[in-house]
């Protein structure tokens, strides 16, 4: 039997700010994976996710008692031009649940059909995208990265229309919530104060419940939200991941990665890696995620000055100013602690930037693997050079900066062993590499799920290299090309 106790504040607290939507049918539902750890953690019980009600609820068919399906309203600035209205066009909110850590987290589906938000789209998804986010969200998890996370990938037995006929499905993921920047931009743009007022009260009482009932509650929260998304970018630039759409409406106020679509981790290293089909200029950039997400934030920033001042919105001005240019020094700060971490550095100060910045310029002169590189610092830490200036090519600088990374090291806590067993704990031996992505998806689609289960077992211990894994480690054959992707719709 599928119980599931519902918590709905979404649904309770925030009228007018969605629409009460229904799933469309699924002629065939069938379950392609299911997360049975993250379901017991939502205390949902797997067995019943798999009965005909599990896979309604999972496809939006049909609700099981306590759920408030609705699809969100959001604005958002998409590559820099703003579109007053986005919303859930192909998805909706099946309601809230409090986990076994009693944590309140959404239940939300993708590619359940259409809604008021859909405008020209027709509300699905297929299945190679859905799989996508499905397994590039967990890699994220796993590697210890705040995300939005998979809960079940249901194929709904329909084919949809995009370049080809697909395999339609369903994804259903758990989010912290569903709060957008964008969220608060659809009602900033319409001059609804009040309920932005709501809003923003209900994201302070859901993400940050110690600012609610404080006098400048809002000025505080824009300070919460800038500090987790510049760390959480720092963490993504840390595992050389791009995620290819930052727009605004892809900003979750949470602090968790969301919306995985044309996203994807860096092999060789080039700081203006882009995969996305769509971002020709290059915008969302590896190296120009730092400066997006800032520039998101101010977005956010100029949604909350009616609240921070309701008399005069731009008596505000300076706070919210100052709260924005704080950002590259959280990011920078975020960014060191992340890096020299990964180079084995236990005590970092300002000047480990310029070591850390020097092997990422090796790094990119040699056109190396960045997750093998970082990676073989563990065993040259150990003394063994050999996969270091294998993954470097004999680049010059190497020795050199080699000699003062080792008196780095040296200096600091523990030996030679510490040091490598830091390294190896924060340096993933697997990443979703996009030709073993691209592999699963395809088999996926021909109905062979092995490759896509082998690819998550591995991503599911990211750190600790297995033998039974070994070809997953490597990055993809000349032939497979440069890399891109579409967006998931
Ligand atoms: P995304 O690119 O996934 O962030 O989506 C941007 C906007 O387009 C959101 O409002 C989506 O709901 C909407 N959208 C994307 N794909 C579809 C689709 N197949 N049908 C309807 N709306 C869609
Ligand atoms: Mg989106």
């Amino acid at each position: 039997m599928l119980h599931i106790d519902f918590d709905n504040t979404y649904a309770r607290d925030l009228e007018g700010m969605y629409v009460p939507v229904e799933g469309a049918p699924a002629p065939k539902p069938e379950m392609v994976l299911l997360n049975e750890d993250l379901a017991r953690e939502l205390g949902l019980d797997p067995a019943a996710l798999r009965e005909p009600a599990g896979l309604a609820m999972l496809t939006g068919t049909a609700m099981p008692e306590g759920a408030a399906p609705l699809a969100m309203a959001y604005a958002g600035h998409q590559f820099g031009g703003f579109s007053p209205q986005l919303g859930d066009g192909r998805a909706l909110l099946v309601g809230e649940v409090i986990d076994r850590n009693g944590r309140r987290r959404d239940i939300h589906l993708k590619g359940s059909g259409r809604t008021p938000f859909s405008r020209g789209g027709d509300g699905k998804a297929a299945l190679g995208p859905v799989l996508r986010e499905y397994i590039l969200g967990e890699a994220m998890h796993h590697l210890g990265i705040p995300t939005t996370r998979a809960l079940a990938a249901v194929a709904t037995g329909e084919t949809v229309y995009r370049e080809t006929p697909l395999p339609g499905a369903v994804l259903s993921r758990v989010a912290a919530s569903h709060l957008r920047v964008g969220t608060f931009q659809f009602f900033a743009a319409r001059g609804d104060t009040v309920r932005l007022r709501r809003l923003a009260d209900y994201a302070i009482a859901r993400h940050d419940p110690d600012l609610a009932g404080t006098e400048d509650r809002y000025a505080r929260f824009l300070d919460r939200v800038i500090a987790r998304t510049m760390a959480l970018v720092a963490q993504w630039m840390s595992v050389g991941f791009v995620h290819g759409v930052m727009n605004t409406d892809n900003t979750a106020i949470s602090g968790e990665t969301i919306d995985y679509g044309p996203c994807a981790f860096v092999d060789a290293y080039d700081p203006m890696a882009v995969f996305s089909s769509i971002d020709t200029h290059g915008r969302y950039a590896y190296a120009r995620q730092p400066v997006l997400a800032q520039w998101n934030l101010a977005r956010l920033a100029e949604t909350l000055l009616p609240l921070m001042a309701p008399e005069n919105p731009e008596s505000a001005l300076p706070v919210a100013q100052a709260a924005i240019e704080r950002a590259p020094g959280l990011y920078a700060d975020a960014w060191r602690a992340r890096f020299a971490a990964k180079l084995g550095i236990a005590d970092p100060i300002p000047e480990d930037d310029g070591r850390i910045d020097g092997f990422l310029e090796l790094l990119g002169a040699a056109k190396a693997d960045f997750t093998l590189s970082f990676r073989a610092l563990g065993a040259a830490a150990r003394g063994s050079d050999t996969a270091l200036w294998a993954q470097l090519k004999g680049a010059p600088g190497l020795d050199a900066w080699l000699a003062d990374w080792r008196a780095r090291i040296a200096a600091g806590p523990g030996g030679a062993e510490a040091v490598a067993e830091r390294i190896e704990a924060v340096n993933p031996v697997y990443i979703a590499r996009n030709h073993r992505v691209e592999a699963a998806l395809a088999a996926a689609q021909n109905g062979d799920l092995a490759p896509a289960h082998r690819l998550l077992a591995a991503l599911s211990a990211p750190y600790t290299p297995r033998a039974e894994s070994a070809d997953l480690e490597t990055p993809a054959p000349e032939d497979f090309g440069p890399y891109v992707t579409f967006c998931g719709t």
